[in-house]
């Protein structure tokens, strides 16, 4: 019997890409020797896009579609998908087929292998605004750092085995980043390269602002480097006070002893800068244990298409 591959496809207002994409899908992976389940998770859209999926799910049964009651983030939409899959790997990719579907056939070649997760790894960023690329430049550059995995290139869009996925859906915690998980994880693991193809339909979903709290919340989930910034920080200024504190006691003692207020003003503003810094850290630390400890699911389905098995 062939391989089932599921495909795992997060969409979040992407009505207008729906049908082009998997008619795409179909007319790329059709007549190969693998069969495939399409698997789309719509995160809480405002437009037409799960009457979109329904649609789809009608005319052909391997599409299948599941509905969240809000926006729940990406990251929910591919963890809800991994979870209906029930084939005998996965490939998560992204609605907009900015993720070319044509390396999927090369994904499944090097699974058969014995690859047991396939990452797909982008050669060039595509056409982007400055701005976006710097800030997405920027964002890799310091989750780089923070986690110790080149991030830089990595995406979403990888195949996952199986046994990967099991594991995945095991985790308890509820932040997750995919796409370092997958690697720290481990099992064996390759790669492959594509470039990232021009959004046909709609824009992009990701702002400033909400890549700032994506990048904030993943070094927090993969590091506590930050908190031991916090400790350096708190050292190094305790180190200047006790020089400070030296050098005006020696003036006072020989007499010289100025009015200092400029020091005082500005070792005031320092040290309750550091302090402010410090708490704004462990607070989002404290704020993450507080998500996990309430541990309330990651995503609420809202409905789903009759084919969807097993509980979501
Ligand atoms: N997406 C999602 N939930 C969100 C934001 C995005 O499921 O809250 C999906 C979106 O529909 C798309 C994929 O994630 O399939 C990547 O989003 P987008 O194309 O906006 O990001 P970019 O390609 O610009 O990084
Ligand atoms: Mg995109």
């Amino acid at each position: 019997m062939a391989e089932l591959i599921s495909l795992v496809i997060p969409s979040y207002n992407e009505e207008e890409n729906i049908e082009n994409t998997v008619k795409t899908l179909k007319s790329i992976l059709d007549g190969e020797d693998f069969d495939c389940e399409f698997i789309f998770v719509n995160d809480g859209s405002a437009d037409k896009t799960f009457e979109k999926i329904a649609a789809e799910s009608e005319k052909d049964e391997r599409v299948k579609g599941i509905s969240f009651s809000r926006n729940f983030g990406k990251e929910a939409a591919i963890f809800a998908g991994l979870q209906a899959a029930v084939g005998d790997a996965c490939v998560v990719l992204d609605c907009d087929l900015q993720h070319p579907p044509t390396l999927i056939k090369e994904m499944v070649a090097k699974w058969r292998e014995g690859f047991e997760v396939v990452e797909g790894v982008k050669s060039s960023r595509g056409r982007e605004s400055i701005f976006h690329k710097m800030s997405a430049g920027l964002f890799y550059r310091i989750m780089s750092r923070l986690i110790k995995i080149d991030m830089r290139a990595t995406s979403d869009y990888k195949l996952l085995d199986r046994k990967v996925v099991n594991v995945l859906l095991s985790l308890t915690e509820r932040n997750t980043f995919f796409r370092a998980l997958t690697f720290w994880v481990g099992f064996k693991s390759t790669k492959l390269e594509y470039d990232v193809e021009e959004r046909k339909f709609g824009t992009t979903k990701w702002s400033f602002i909400s890549l700032m709290k994506y990048a904030i919340n993943n070094a927090t989930s993969f590091s506590t480097l930050p908190l031991q910034i916090v400790t350096f920080l708190g050292v190094i200024s305790i180190i200047g006070s006790v020089i400070l504190g030296i050098q005006t006691l020696v003036k006072f003692f020989m007499g010289t002893a100025e009015a200092g207020f400029p020091t005082v003003i500005l070792l005031e503003l320092l040290i309750g800068g550091f302090i402010m810094l410090s708490l704004g850290i462990i607070g989002h630390y404290i704020a993450r244990i507080y998500e996990e400890v309430k541990g309330r699911p990651k995503y609420i389905v809202r409905e789903h298409t009759k084919n969807i098995k097993g509980n979501i």
